[in-house]
């Protein structure tokens, strides 16, 4: 599974560009920065390759097995 940090994300958009999956898109809603934040909607498809926490500039993707 992945755990984004919603509140530190910046919405780049680079972790949504990087699954190869395609399991990250843009929240409907923003956090305290006015962004809005990537999330994982398929958390039971995640193969935890991490391919999207190494991408992310802002260290906001903790990737579990
Ligand atoms: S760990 Fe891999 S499969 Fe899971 S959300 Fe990140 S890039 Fe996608
Ligand atoms: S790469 Fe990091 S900062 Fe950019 S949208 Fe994804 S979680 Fe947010």
């Amino acid at each position: 599974m992945v755990k984004i940090d919603q509140e530190r994300c910046k919405g780049c958009g680079l972790c949504i560009r990087a699954c190869p999956h395609k399991l990250l898109s843009f929240s409907q809603n923003v956090n305290k920065q006015g962004y809005h934040f990537a999330v994982c909607s398929y958390q039971e498809r995640c193969v935890s390759c991490a391919l999207c926490a190494e991408v992310c500039p802002d260290v906001c993707i903790e990737v579990y097995k």
